[in-house]
């Protein structure tokens, strides 16, 4: 079982999603732990703060060290002998791939940092975190989003996830996929049509023209 552990400001964000189908499944089948730990509960304040302003100046908050090493620590020691490994989500970090997927399969437990506002304080990543990891070359508003594509990207590669119908093979490329009507007419005259060799019947021409679109990973 790969064990999740999600550190937030925005506990409630998860809520709808990781109660939808698959990832729901394999929570109840034991595939998948999936943990939101609140920073806020971690945080010594009166007011519960977790963010301050930058040293330096500069718009925005930071999300704060003290409150991310408890968290990290807490949730390190409760799963001791466990093979975690700390992931701090970052627009400057590595880009999330199949191979890095693949890589991270091999951890019993993730622990997931998510950033908001400006960022984290840099010490994160320097000292808590054993990497960063970026979904794009894009800016979002928060870690949560990266969270939840890393986790059903990678529960996906876990064995039993997936369905009888979906291979292991299958959830890594990605091929055209139609359906009834064989020809579509929006207009008179206008004909869209499925590929011939999808109508065929012949399961190796089908399969060929299939592994065409297979994306080459490695
Ligand atoms: N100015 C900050 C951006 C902060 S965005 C910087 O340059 O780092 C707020 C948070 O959203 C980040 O701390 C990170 O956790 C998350 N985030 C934003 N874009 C992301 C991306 N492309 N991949 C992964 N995490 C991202």
């Amino acid at each position: 079982m790969m064990r999740f552990d999600i550190i937030t400001i925005f506990p409630q964000i998860f809520d709808s999603y990781l109660k939808e189908s698959k990832i729901a499944k394999a929570q109840k089948n034991k595939i998948i732990n999936i943990k939101i730990w609140n920073l806020r509960d971690f945080s010594k304040d009166k007011r519960k703060m977790v963010d301050d302003r930058p040293f330096g100046g500069g718009p925005g908050m930071v999300l704060k060290i003290e409150p991310i090493y408890r968290a990290v620590n807490f949730i390190k020691n409760k799963n001791k002998n466990k093979k975690q490994r700390v992931i701090l989500f970052s627009p400057r970090g590595k880009e999330l791939n199949l191979k890095v997927l693949k890589r991270l399969l091999k951890y019993d437990g993730l622990i997931l940092i998510c950033g908001r506002y400006e960022g984290v304080d840099e010490r994160v990543s320097k000292y808590i975190a054993d990497e960063e990891i970026s979904i794009g070359n894009y800016i979002l508003s928060g870690g949560e989003l990266p969270a939840l594509v890393l986790i059903e990207a990678l529960s996906r590669l876990i064995p039993g996830f997936l369905g009888k119908y979906e291979s292991l093979e299958y959830s890594r490329g990605s091929w055209p996929t139609y359906t009834r009507p064989a020809v579509f007419s929006p207009k008179k005259n206008i004909k869209w049509k499925v590929p011939e060799v999808l109508l065929s019947g012949n399961h190796q021409k089908i399969e060929e023209w299939r592994k065409k679109y297979l994306k080459k990973y490695e």
